[in-house]
């Protein structure tokens, strides 16, 4: 659909024309952003709810702008998708977070996997070659990347996906699924899909201590997963209530603001070292 609006300028509009104007822009900008190495990851760590382990650390992209400073990704995501240029910043991200991991491991800090988003626009091309190459140039053995896949990429063409989630399987890498419950799911196919873990998407979680429609739906989650022996994870966890009602559902694992914000990779020993000092 996006392909074909691309082309279909018969409802050209002054509005259309000057938002295509800022989308050019942006694009140009994107683009030499990557050539001028403007990305960053920071890194936001995930705990074992039960032992407070740190179990893995999931890599968010940021754009350090010279002039707008560091840019949130949904400001230039969105764009990168729509031009392409996803991909090419998508591998450089999974690269890029294989060899933080490595480091990490080779300090001796932190052996757990490193989990990396992946959109629709690389889930449907070289997916696999990418994969291996960023495992291959960190000398990072699979089981330490996680790759972080949305519900309605998955969606998107569920055969492909079936085969595609089985090769990075057979790989060795880990597979979780992003925004669960937010897009157009079909629970017949989460069986046939070979993943190792759900995500319970933020939005269910803000409010969970006072809507009981999103505590149904957390918990629906949460007790799908473990009844297909999958992991769980909540993220956007911000206050030790809204963890204990988790907690209280059976849910395994967290990410959120009550334990970390993403952190520059520079910050993370140092987060590290606090957090197994303190509890919760
Ligand atoms: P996401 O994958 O669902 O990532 C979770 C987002 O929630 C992150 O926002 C994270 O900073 C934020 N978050 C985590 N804990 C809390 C919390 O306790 N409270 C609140 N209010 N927010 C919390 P961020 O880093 O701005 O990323 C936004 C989205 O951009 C991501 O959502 C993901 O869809 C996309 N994104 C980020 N990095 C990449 C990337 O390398 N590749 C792709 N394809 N997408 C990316
Ligand atoms: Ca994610
Ligand atoms: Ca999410
Ligand atoms: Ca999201």
């Amino acid at each position: 659909a996006k392909k074909a609006g691309r082309n279909t300028f018969r409802f050209y509009t002054q509005d259309m024309n000057q938002r295509s104007a800022e989308f050019l822009l942006l694009e140009n900008h994107l683009r030499l952003g990557l050539q001028k190495q403007e990305f960053v990851l920071h890194y936001q760590p995930q705990i074992d709810i039960r032992t407070r382990a740190v179990i893995g650390m999931e890599a968010l992209v940021r754009w350090q702008h010279p002039e707008l400073g560091l840019v949130p990704p949904n400001r230039f995501i969105p764009a990168a998708e729509e031009t392409g240029l996803i991909v090419p910043l998508g591998a450089w991200a999974m690269q890029e977070a294989c060899r933080q991991n490595k480091a990490w491991q080779d300090a001796g800090l932190l052996f757990a996997p490193v989990a990396v988003n992946v959109s629709a626009r690389q889930f449907s091309e070289d997916l696999e070659q990418v994969t291996a190459a960023a495992l291959q140039g960190a000398d990072l053995a699979a089981q330490w990347l996680e790759l972080e896949v949305t519900e309605s990429t998955l969606m998107e063409d569920v055969n492909e996906a079936i085969v595609m989630l089985g090769t990075l399987k057979r790989m060795g890498v880990k597979l979780a699924v992003d925004d669960f419950g937010t897009g157009y799911s079909s629970l017949s196919y989460l069986k046939r899909f070979p993943i190792d873990k759900l995500k319970v998407d933020r939005s269910f979680v803000i409010d969970i201590l006072d809507d009981p429609d999103d505590a149904a739906i957390a918990g629906a989650v949460i007790s799908l997963a473990k009844n297909l022996r999958l992991k769980v994870i909540a993220e956007g966890v911000e206050t030790s209530a809204q963890l204990d009602f988790l907690s209280g559902l059976g849910c395994d694992e967290m990410q959120g603001y009550l334990v970390a914000k993403p952190l520059p990779a520079e910050q993370v020993a140092d987060f590290l070292a606090r957090w197994s000092a303190k509890q919760l």
